[in-house]
């Protein structure tokens, strides 16, 4: 980093040198662009590294940042102003990265959909700027305060390879920590990843006094489904599988692969009700699945154990008990969730022992 700075302070030395006849306005723009550099080296993600870059563009040349776009191998990550009429800009964004599909677009921050809040901008005055880095290639596009110098040019562009230097180095981080906790055949998180989360969670549930469950599932005989259809069609069960809970599931649950085809899932303020009413709902899903793969299609089923974390936040228990459930799961015919809930009928409710028949197993 101290590398990078002095190159920064080098470069900065030069552009100021040329352009500022006061030594005083001189050292205090100099400062200000260096501060803003020092910051963006210790943010930590995308969206808080282009604000650093949106105060900073704004701090030392009046310029309103209107969207940074930093091109990944498929598609691009997009940061706009909120403020900012986001169909009129995504249509040069489209034209300018040869964008055919609108899903390869990803915003790094939420958007405001209240039409009111936009304002509306000439973009005919709006400039871009290009910068390259060994692993992205970003784009600022701005609205220039004044008209612009060489000056501008050369502290845009200075604040571009703070900018992209700290993307890029995130981009990184990202990736190792990625290679670290995610299974690549499912997306999912690997078994070590879950056991440092589940941690986490319990602490937190237990600080708070909130109900957090888990349920931990297991594709019934899937042997034979690798024994039918090959490995790969295994795989293939495996990715979709996956793909439908996480579209099931809230952003904060943790999903995990645990085992080979066996799967975990942390619900944090979840009671075990809930939890089973949840896992019922991904058991009919996943049975209702048609896996197209080699012109056939596979159909599995899975069997779901269920578990609250108790008073005594003891999360190796947690896991046991939700893994007893899975195995009694398997023993009562497989398909199924346990515990089942158990249906009471309203206008039976005072009545002794008024369990009735339903769609689940009774435990
Ligand atoms: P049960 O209903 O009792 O769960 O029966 P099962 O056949 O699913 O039983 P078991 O857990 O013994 O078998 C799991 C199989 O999953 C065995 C293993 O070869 C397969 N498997 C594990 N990981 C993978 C994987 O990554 N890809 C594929 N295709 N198969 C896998
Ligand atoms: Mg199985
Ligand atoms: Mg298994």
């Amino acid at each position: 980093m101290n590398k990078t700075l002095d190159r920064f302070s080098l470069r900065l030395s030069d552009v100021f040198g040329l352009v500022f006849g006061s030594s005083l306005h001189r050292a205090q723009t100099q400062n200000k662009l260096a501060r803003h550099i020092v910051a963006l080296n210790g943010k930590t993600s995308p969206a808080e590294i282009i604000n650093e870059v949106a105060d900073c563009l704004k701090d030392i040349l009046g310029y309103r940042l209107f969207a940074f776009v930093n091109k990944k191998n498929a598609g691009v990550d997009i940061w706009l102003d909120p403020q900012m009429y986001k169909a009129s800009i995504e249509e040069i964004i489209i034209k300018d990265f040869q964008i055919e599909d609108i899903k390869d677009l990803t915003y790094l921050n939420a958007h405001k959909d209240q039409e009111e809040c936009r304002e509306k901008f000439n973009l005919n005055a709006l400039v871009y700027y290009d910068h390259k880095e060994e692993n992205c290639y970003s784009r600022l596009y701005m609205l220039p305060g004044s008209p612009i110098t060489a000056f501008h040019d050369d502290v845009v562009s200075i604040v571009l390879q703070g900018c992209s230097a700290a993307l890029s180095r995130q981009i990184k981080i990202q990736r190792l920590k990625d290679a670290a906790a995610i299974d690549p055949l499912t997306g999912c998180y690997n078994r070590r990843a879950f056991e440092v989360q589940l941690k986490a969670y319990a602490s937190g549930a237990e600080r708070h006094r909130n109900p957090l469950s888990v349920f931990m599932f297991d594709l019934d005989h899937f042997k034979s489904v690798n024994d039918t259809y090959g490995h790969l069609g295994g795989d293939e069960v495996l990715k979709e599988v996956s793909r439908l809970i996480r579209e099931n599931i809230r952003t904060e649950d943790i999903f995990a692969r645990y085992g080979g085809e066996e799967f975990i899932v942390i619900l944090p303020e979840t009671n075990k009700t809930h939890a089973i009413e949840l896992a019922d709902r991904l058991r009919q899903k996943i049975g209702g699945m048609r896996i197209p793969f080699n012109n056939q299609t596979i159909r599995v089923t899975s069997s779901f154990g269920v578990a609250q974390l108790g008073e005594d936040a003891d999360i190796v228990k947690l896991v046991e008990d939700a893994d007893s459930m899975l195995y009694k799961a398997k023993l009562n015919g497989r398909n199924t969730v346990m515990p089942g809930l158990i249906k009471v009928h309203r206008d039976e409710q005072a009545q002794p022992v008024p369990q009735v028949k339903s769609s689940l197993n009774l435990q």
